[in-house]
């Protein structure tokens, strides 16, 4: 015998409706959490399971200058969760809505892996190995460097510098590398540097 299967309901979905939805995330979790039921125990045991036999590491937020501490949880290498550290006295466990999100910095199946090349003109983009990338940076900056570095003013005065390059870091760059890359660009006579992170 073939089961026919309800069909949904036409009714408009109202307001007061779909917040209940998001709530709960339209499951029977969200008919709990409707109901008045505290997930709480349930959410902090699954976890409890999850980090159950991992390896706690602490360490810092790459994001920001506040410098909030993690716990970063680790089974064979893997990460499996990174939470705040409750013994930071700057944080005391909290991390922000970007801070919480740290995981997906490295667990992400979003996040490119490759190096993308476009070429003047081209309308494609390239896959490069990172070798060749590396050494195309080097050649163009070099290059942009020798072709535009003053070292005196008009007045006689020194100044070592090229302004037609530009440093701009990202967040995620912690401190150990934003002092190597602030050496780096000072030597090679860059002026303006600009970065997100602790510099
Ligand atoms: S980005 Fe957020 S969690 Fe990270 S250090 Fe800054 S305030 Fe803390």
């Amino acid at each position: 015998m073939t089961m026919m299967k309800k069909p949904l309901s036409q009714k408009p979905i109202s307001r007061r409706d779909f917040g209940r939805m998001l709530a709960g995330g339209g499951t029977a979790v969200g008919g709990l959490v409707g109901a008045g039921m505290s997930l709480a125990p349930v959410t902090a045991r699954a976890q409890q399971l999850r980090i159950a036999d991992a390896k706690a590491t602490p360490s810092i937020c790459p994001f920001c200058a506040v410098g909030c501490a993690t716990l970063i949880h680790t089974v064979e290498g893997r990460v499996v969760n990174i939470e705040g550290d409750a013994r930071s006295p700057i944080s005391e466990g909290t991390l922000c809505p970007k801070g919480a999100a740290i995981f997906q910095l490295h667990v992400n199946p979003n996040r490119p892996t490759q190096v993308l090349h476009r070429a003047p003109g081209a309308a494609d983009w390239e896959v490069w190995d990172l070798e060749r990338a590396m050494t195309r940076v080097a050649e163009l900056t070099k290059k942009t460097r020798d072709e535009t570095f003053i070292e005196r003013l008009a007045d006689g005065k020194q100044v070592n510098c090229t302004t037609s390059i530009f440093s701009l870091g990202g967040a995620t760059l912690d401190n150990e590398w934003n002092h190597i890359h602030q050496k780096l660009m000072r030597g090679l006579g860059v002026v303006p540097i600009e970065n997100q992170a602790r510099i």
